[in-house]
């Protein structure tokens, strides 16, 4: 029998939380979110995600920037932020037009600020599985997701496709910290199918809608998708078949409504993390 993970109601529950206890503590916490590029996409993400922040009590703005910004005035603009004492949060949001280096602009994000935990301090810190400021939101959820629905991690062997500095690579740190068997693949990775098929847990982070079949897919495992597209009527598609490897799954996220909203729960939930350990040290 499979269950389809809804990620969608785990997140409310955690964004309730989450806002009762901003309301009991009389908490306030802010959080900044820059945008620059000029895509249709982000633009949507940022609005949801300040929408979704003010919903629970979370002093959010955004601002936006003009997509033909230098690299010394981005920089200029995330130091104001960061000096601001009334701003406990600093999310950029990826991918930054191409003329910008999006590795310095991180780096002036102050690590207690960083939401994202994109920071080399988090990044490094979550590498030698100490505690980072943040860790990154959507590895984060997946892990909430597999925690929730009292999915065992520990010494399974989990295959993550994608590699990316946001999802991939950060979430096989994670799950090898948490004592699971992790194979790491990309778009060079010879014999992706028979790697996949070995995987109790098979998490597909690639933005190629429909790709992986039940061609990759090992009976019973755990299929966790992170990719977000539009398939070819403008449909919101995940990277798997979904209708091809359900029946084959334990356990699967579905998109939309799976890994999605998971994302924005844990920025609000670092948002509130980053705000406690500010106040902790102002006190
Ligand atoms: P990205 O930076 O574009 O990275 C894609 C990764 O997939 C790369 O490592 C690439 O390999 C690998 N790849 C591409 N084609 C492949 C193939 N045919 N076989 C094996 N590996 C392949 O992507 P991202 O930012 O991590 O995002 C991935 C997807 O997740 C996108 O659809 C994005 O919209 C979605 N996403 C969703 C959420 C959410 O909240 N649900 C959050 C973030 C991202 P190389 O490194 O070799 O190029």
């Amino acid at each position: 029998m499979t269950t389809i993970i809804d990620g969608k109601n785990l997140s409310e529950k955690i964004l309730k939380n989450l806002k009762e206890e901003i309301i009991e503590n009389n908490y306030t916490p802010s959080l900044a979110v820059v945008i620059v590029e000029n895509n249709p996409a982000s633009q949507i993400y940022v609005r949801n995600k300040n929408k979704k922040a003010l919903e629970l009590g979370i002093k959010s703005q955004i601002v936006e920037l003009d997509e033909n910004i230098s690299q010394n005035d981005l920089e200029k603009e995330v130091e104001r932020l960061a000096k601001d004492n009334g701003i406990n949060a600093i999310l950029v949001q990826l991918p930054l037009p191409k003329h910008i280096d999006a590795q310095r602009i991180i780096e002036k994000i102050p690590p207690n600020k960083d939401v994202d935990g994109f920071h080399p301090y988090n990044a490094g810190k979550l590498l030698s599985n100490q505690n980072p400021f943040a860790k990154p939101c959507t590895p984060l959820g997946i892990i909430k997701i597999l925690d929730e629905y009292n999915i065992t991690i520990e010494g399974k062997n989990v295959v993550v496709v994608g590699r990316s500095n946001i999802v991939g690579k950060p979430l096989a740190v994670m799950l090898t910290n948490l004592n699971a068997t992790v194979t790491l693949c990309h778009s060079k990775t010879q014999n992706l199918k028979e790697i996949c098929k070995s995987a109790d847990i098979l998490i597909g982070a690639i933005g190629k809608p429909k790709f992986f079949t039940h061609e990759f897919v090992k009976n019973n495992a755990v299929v966790i998708d992170v990719g977000i597209s539009r398939d070819e009527n403008g449909k919101l598609s995940g990277d798997f078949d979904f209708e091809d490897v359900k029946d084959l799954t334990s356990f699967i996220t579905p998109v939309p409504k799976g890994v999605g909203p998971m994302t924005i729960a844990m920025l609000m939930s670092n948002t509130l993390e980053l705000y406690k350990i500010q106040k902790t040290y102002s006190n």
